[in-house]
């Protein structure tokens, strides 16, 4: 018997056999101190420069190798921050004076980064994140508490951390077999990239870091939430077991592979894939996706450390396109803010990000940044089925604003002779209340509509994607959920515009029979997901969708919603077993 077992949200599917190593966020907290020996404390400074700089050489060595010299300019960046005399100057005059070396660090640093801030020049500014990077990175070797590093991390290892953040997942290799983490849900990013990466995973598992040290041999279940803490040599096979299982079922998917997309009855539907960089439409295209319902376009901004130039998501774009092969792919105009940050473009800090200046506010209101995303996307519209998504829409005045944009820029595109699709399809996120009540408006004046149910939830329950403590509100199984979903695709199809859906919700088995009644068009789902998917679609006619949706589109509660599609779906795959030859 395991020695005790830890639960959490089954973020991942997959089994993950290895070896904990905790990576949390270093303690940072120092008590500032008087300093007598005056030359000792500017030693331990020096040592402590000395020892950052040989580290960040050493991880900018390995990013370089590993992802690209360009990446690596981040940190050779932060040394040649770090190296200056001028710097240094005034943090050692600060400890001549009688401060420790980490309230040196921490003035000197923080003046800088705050007259970076004030500078206005986005470029000056973006040096007010790297100030404070190399402020954290040098006040850790002061302190003797570096922060782990992912990147090298030994094979079978299985990641513990507070909240796995979008940089982590960067830097996680082949070498990670599994990750825990104490916060976030299946709808957060971590958790989407996390299945993208096919990477098993646990999210929401309170208390993981002090049930779990460093070397502890652990399963993680990642289908069904459960980490198994040190197993015996028994369930130590019955894990391995599954692991095989696993691998054997998702072979098995391969017999939907090439195949039309379509419900028992030969209703054909649209599945497509969710990217979030370029080169994810390559395996888009390898899972076999009818082309790309959603390409989050703020990954490219993410991991950048300047605003990627319209040249340079040109090139982005259109190499999605050429991939795409003429087939549909849909780019999101930038959805930062919310859970996602962007240092260099200078955004204020905000009470309730979610309810705050992301997405299209942002954009409207910042045309150095918005117009050459749109330009990119028009010119890369020459080279394939490029069609425009507007994410975070709460009224149609936020469509004309982008449709008007968009035209000047296409008058711009005219004068210089460039070519553009001057048709592209402008269409809506739908993923706000505000957006669900005006569906029927938003329809005369959308080409396209996108359900986003992973916001829709959580704006249409009041419940952060992210926090455990709603999340038994945080369910797409909610009557209120539903009902908004079915009345968005209801005015979508009375305007004859296509509605897909590019939440999680998309590929859930137990919904896609509700989407199926509901008239859907288009699936868009992670590319792991694509064969999953076309198997559901598969599993029911229209007509028994709609005798299931009939029934549960009476039910009060999540809970009743989900009790009902399981047997359901239970009920369906017993038949399937019993009409198999054996
Ligand atoms: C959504 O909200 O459903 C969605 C697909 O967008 P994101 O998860 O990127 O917010
Ligand atoms: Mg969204």
């Amino acid at each position: 018997m395991a020695t005790s077992e830890l639960k959490g949200v089954a973020a991942s599917a997959g089994i993950g056999i290895g070896q904990v190593v905790a990576v949390a966020e270093p303690d940072l907290t120092y008590a500032p101190h008087a300093i007598e020996d005056v030359s000792a404390e500017i030693a331990r400074f020096d040592a402590a420069i000395a020892s950052y700089i040989e580290h960040t050489n050493a991880q900018a060595e390995a990013v370089s190798a590993q992802v690209g010299p360009k990446e690596a300019e981040i940190l050779t960046g932060h040394v040649v921050m770090i190296s200056d005399p001028y710097m240094q100057g005034e943090m050692k005059k600060l400890i001549e004076g009688g401060s420790c070396a980490e309230d040196a660090l921490v003035q000197i640093c923080d003046m800088f980064a705050s007259m970076f801030e004030q500078s206005g020049d986005e470029l000056t500014m973006q040096r007010a994140t790297d100030v404070r990077d190399v402020k954290t990175g040098v006040l850790a070797e002061l302190l003797g508490r570096r922060p782990v590093d992912i990147a090298s991390l030994p094979m079978g290892t299985v990641i513990v951390t507070h909240d796995l953040t979008p940089s982590m997942c960067a830097e996680i290799t082949g070498a990670i077999v599994a990750v825990i983490a104490e916060t976030g849900g299946l709808t957060s990013h971590s958790a989407i990239l996390a299945r993208a990466m096919e990477l098993p995973a646990i999210l929401s598992a309170p208390g993981a870091l002090d049930a779990l040290s460093d070397g502890t041999t652990v399963v993680v279940d990642g289908s069904t939430g459960t980490v198994q803490v040190e197993p015996d040599h028994l369930e130590l096979d019955a894990a391995m077991v599954a692991q095989k299982k696993f691998a054997e079922d998702k072979a098995a998917l391969q017999a939907y592979e090439g195949k039309p997309t379509a419900t028992a009855d030969g209703v054909a539907v649209e599945l497509v894939s969710n990217i979030g960089t370029p080169e994810d439409a390559n395996a888009a295209m390898e899972r076999d996706a009818e082309g790309i319902g959603l390409f989050r376009t703020e990954f490219l901004f993410m991991d950048n450390t300047s605003m990627p130039t319209e040249e340079e998501q040109f090139a982005a774009y259109k190499k999605v396109a050429i991939v795409c092969k003429g087939k549909p792919v849909i780019i999101r105009t930038l959805d930062i803010g919310g859970d996602k940050e962007i240092g260099y473009l200078g955004m204020q800090k905000e009470d309730n990000p979610f309810m705050g200046f992301r997405a299209v506010r942002f954009c409207l209101s910042r045309e150095d940044v918005y117009i050459p995303q749109l330009r990119a996307l028009l010119r890369a519209s020459a080279f394939g089925d490029i069609r425009i998504m507007v994410p975070l829409v709460t009224c149609v005045d936020e469509l004309r604003q982008v449709k008007a944009l968009v035209a000047r820029c296409m008058e711009e595109l005219d004068a210089e002779g460039r070519k553009y699709n001057k048709d592209i399809p402008i269409g809506v996120m739908v993923e706000t209340p505000a957006a669900a009540i005006m569906a029927d408006v938003l329809a005369k004046e959308a080409s396209f509509f996108s359900i986003g149910t992973n916001d829709l939830t959580g704006y249409t329950m009041c419940a952060d994607r992210g926090n455990e403590g709603v999340r038994y509100l945080y369910s797409t199984w909610n009557p209120a959920v539903l009902r908004s979903i079915r009345a968005i695709i209801s005015a979508g199809r009375a305007e004859g515009i296509p509605v897909g859906m590019c939440g999680e919700a998309a590929a859930d088995p137990l919904l896609v029979p509700l989407w199926i009644a509901f008239g859907l068009t288009e699936y868009s789902v992670s590319s792991t997901s694509v064969l999953s998917t076309r198997r559901e679609i598969a599993r029911w006619t229209v007509a028994d969708a709609q005798a299931l949706a009939e029934r549960v589109m009476h039910l009060a509660t999540a809970d009743e919603v989900r009790k009902a599609l399981e047997a359901a779906v239970a009920v369906r795959a017993a038949a399937e077993a019993a009409s198999e030859p054996a």
